[in-house]
């Protein structure tokens, strides 16, 4: 899913607990995106002049495996070519502030590769909507960020087949989690290091001469 690729670099952890062991828990913050989401999902469509809006558009690529729904695609007459197309232009809507990772840029990024697949055409551009405060960010699909989206789509796949939860790495950000209380990091942590010196030890005695065998 286009949508599941912003968790996995908000923590591969989260992104293995939803889409591995599939726990999903709503807080405020999912609350409050859910919200925004359903006044873009109207399903209309719009024409103007020189912009055609279509909400609620299912996107989807075969080369990376993604699939998903666009909040909104702004068709924009011509683009930058001068010919007379329409120029595909992603817009997502996020409820809060901008955020300090590269998550949203990543999921509009993966909309745009999609359209491209699916319409043969550039798209060079988007938009992330944020509601905190009311504005609209542009954002570049520079090669950058294209490549690190296939690079994700790469990291999902080795997830799913490990099929293991990677462990937990505590941070300030866990506290914005909302599958904090099931992944309960600080425990986690203490007991993957407890085993991991509890391995150490049998190996040093292991070695040892007339050790453990
Ligand atoms: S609580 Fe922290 S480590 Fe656990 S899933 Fe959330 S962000 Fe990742």
């Amino acid at each position: 899913m286009i949508s599941s690729l912003q968790h996995l670099v908000f923590c591969e952890r989260q992104w293995a607990l939803i889409f591995v062991e599939r726990q999903w828990r709503d807080n405020v913050l999912t609350i409050e995106g859910k919200q925004l989401h359903e006044r873009a999902d109207s399903k209309e469509i719009e024409n103007r002049p020189e912009v055609r809006i279509v909400r609620t558009l299912r996107l989807r690529s075969l080369e990376l495996g993604l699939s998903g729904i666009a909040d909104v695609i702004e068709f924009h007459r011509n683009g930058e070519s001068g010919k007379d197309r329409w120029l595909p232009f992603p817009v997502e809507y996020k409820h809060g502030r901008e955020r300090p990772d590269i998550a949203d840029e990543v999921q509009l990024c993966a909309q745009a590769l999609c359209l491209e697949e699916m319409l043969q055409t550039d798209v060079p551009r988007g938009a992330i909507f944020y509601g905190q405060p009311r504005r609209r960010m542009p954002v570049e699909f520079t090669p950058e960020l294209r490549t690190t989206v296939k690079k994700l789509c790469e990291r999902v796949r080795e997830l799913i087949k490990s099929g293991v939860t990677p462990p937990p790495k505590y941070s300030k950000h866990c506290s914005n989690c909302s599958l904090v209380d099931e992944c309960v990091p600080q425990i986690v942590e203490k007991r993957h290091a407890a085993l991991y010196v509890e391995k150490l030890l049998i190996e040093i005695r292991r070695s040892m001469p007339g050790g453990l065998h």
